[in-house]
């Protein structure tokens, strides 16, 4: 099964997504991940990228596509979650053909749905543990052990893009490119919204009736 999360920062997903590995052994697939190892493992798409960033420009979807194709070679078999990506329409419609050349596809695109006003708050209180990158938040669910990781004694810290006056930049920027591709996936049909301002067990469960699992 491949799935598509999509939401604004900080509506959830990456909860979520830890929520699946955890219990129904997904994998998940960050293209930033994917083109880190490529340009580190000096691999053909990897030089390929490399000599985009280099002059400045982003990386074309042909590239990002082939990088995403390697993994489900990779991980062949598994449940995938697909988290940040496809950001545009052209993106998704290039991920569709190669889907298609697979003899696979997409089985549902969960969008989750959050105010914006609640969006702030959960972004701005939201520490990360900086070894394992458990998430805390500093209202909702804080650490017993105050800026250290329950889990790991890692330290907590907030990341740099959680800052408040870069929250609204972030969100203006994901309504302007995942609108579109929002729309895209409800014309297909594959596309389920959630709320997101519920208890994550709440959404989790959710979640999992939606794609057939419970
Ligand atoms: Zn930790």
């Amino acid at each position: 099964m491949n799935i598509i999360l999509i939401g604004a920062p900080g509506s959830g997903k990456g909860t979520q997504s830890r929520m699946f590995i955890e219990k129904y052994n997904f994998v998940q697939l960050s293209t930033g991940d994917l083109l880190r190892a490529a340009i580190a493992q000096k691999t053909e798409l990897g030089l390929m990228a490399q000599s985009y960033m280099d002059q400045g420009k982003l990386v074309p979807d042909e590239v990002m596509i082939g990088l995403v194709d390697g993994y489900m070679t990779s991980q062949a078999g598994k449940s995938v979650i697909f988290d940040g990506f496809p950001r545009t329409v052209a993106q998704a419609d290039s991920l569709n053909a190669m889907l298609n050349k697979r003899a696979s596809k997409i089985d549902k695109v969960v969008y989750f749905k959050i105010n914006p006003q609640i969006l702030v708050k959960r972004l701005t209180g939201r520490r990360t543990c900086s070894k394992c990158g458990e998430i805390y938040h500093i209202e909702t669910k804080p650490s017993s052990k105050g800026h250290l990781c329950e889990k790991c004694g890692g330290s907590l810290t907030q990341r740099p893009d959680d800052r408040e006056e870069v929250i609204s930049e972030r969100l203006a920027q994901f309504e302007k490119s995942t609108g579109p591709t929002i729309e895209f996936y409800r014309k297909n049909g594959s596309l389920a919204e959630i709320d997101s301002e519920q208890d994550p067990e709440v959404v989790f469960k959710q979640i999992t009736k939606i794609l057939d699992l419970a």
